[in-house]
């Protein structure tokens, strides 16, 4: 595996950063992950916008423009002979003092990993999942906003070991006013009476690149979605439900907190969005073998 930090490459075990980069110290800085499918990097200019406006959030200065880091992204697929998997895209604020002060950090760090993904075993895509609610909260929008996808993940990790240890694969995440916000690496939706609901971004939600192609999607199948403030006793008493993220793709879930959602399988729309999905990412994205 060839690794890209700034500009170069190298290999997987020479791939290192200083153990004083604030993002190792202090978790500070962005990243994303991104899809790539059949030769294309899927949702690109999508990712890099997000990155780009989560680094602007923490007043980080990514040492490169957009397209620089579009075009290095694809590069670094093509170097890895990667048509399908998974790309990490990390900037750090770099190397400081052992200090707080991102001031002291000189040089943030631009590192580009392609490597292959498999989050949940294609069964659990058959039968769907069963999730519950944890007690862990939902960042507040004045701590670190839920919209920065920052490398501090503490929280969605905290929320994920609660579930785990209950023996459930994900957790679905309420902000402070009790109202549902997402899950640790994915955003929620539902269905009922064949509308779509999803959080609003204001409720604590990921600006998930995902949401917005499930949203998008599931729209050209005729339904409309809102983001009303959306509780427990909405999701339980839902037609469907089912959590998107790049990773994880479409994922159906048919129980949450021990009540059966629906029938208790993945419903119709849902598996006319995982459908629809399959198909987009088969022909839309950034070519990775395009000759520049
Ligand atoms: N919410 C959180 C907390 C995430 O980390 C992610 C990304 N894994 C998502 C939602 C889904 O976003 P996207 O569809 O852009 O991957």
């Amino acid at each position: 595996m060839k690794v890209y930090i700034n500009g170069k490459f190298y290999s997987e075990k020479n791939s290192k950063i200083s153990v004083f980069d604030h993002g190792l110290l202090y978790g500070d800085g962005v990243f994303e992950g991104i899809r790539a499918y059949h030769g294309r990097v899927f949702k690109l200019k999508e990712h890099i916008d997000r990155l780009f406006y989560s680094a602007k959030a923490i007043l980080l200065n990514i040492p490169m423009s957009k397209q620089q880091l579009m075009d290095a992204t694809v590069e670094t697929c093509r170097k890895n002979n990667l048509n399908d998997g998974y790309v990490r895209l990390v900037v750090t604020r770099g190397a400081g003092t052992l200090g707080l002060n991102p001031n002291r950090c000189s040089n943030p760090q631009v590192i580009i990993i392609a490597d292959t993904i498999q989050l949940y075993p294609a069964s659990l895509y058959k039968k769907g999942m069963e999730i519950v609610t944890v007690a862990t909260t939902r960042n507040h929008h004045n701590a670190v906003n839920p919209a920065i996808k920052s490398l501090n993940y503490l929280n969605n990790i905290l929320a994920k070991i609660e579930a785990n240890t209950a023996g459930y694969e994900e957790a679905i995440m309420l902000n402070s006013e009790g109202y549902v916000a997402e899950c640790t690496g994915d955003n929620l939706f539902i269905i009922k009476d064949n509308q779509m609901f999803t959080p609003s971004l204001s409720s604590g939600a990921l600006h998930g690149i995902t949401r917005q192609t499930s949203i998008d999607l599931v729209g050209e199948l005729g339904v409309p979605t809102s983001e009303p403030n959306l509780t427990r006793y909405d999701l339980y008493n839902a037609d469907e439900c089912f959590l998107t993220g790049t990773g994880a793709e479409i994922v159906p879930v048919v129980k949450i907190d021990e009540r059966k959602i629906g029938n208790g399988k993945p419903g119709k729309i849902t598996k006319k969005l995982v459908k629809a999905y399959q198909e987009l990412t088969k022909v839309s994205g950034e070519p990775i073998n395009k000759i520049k």
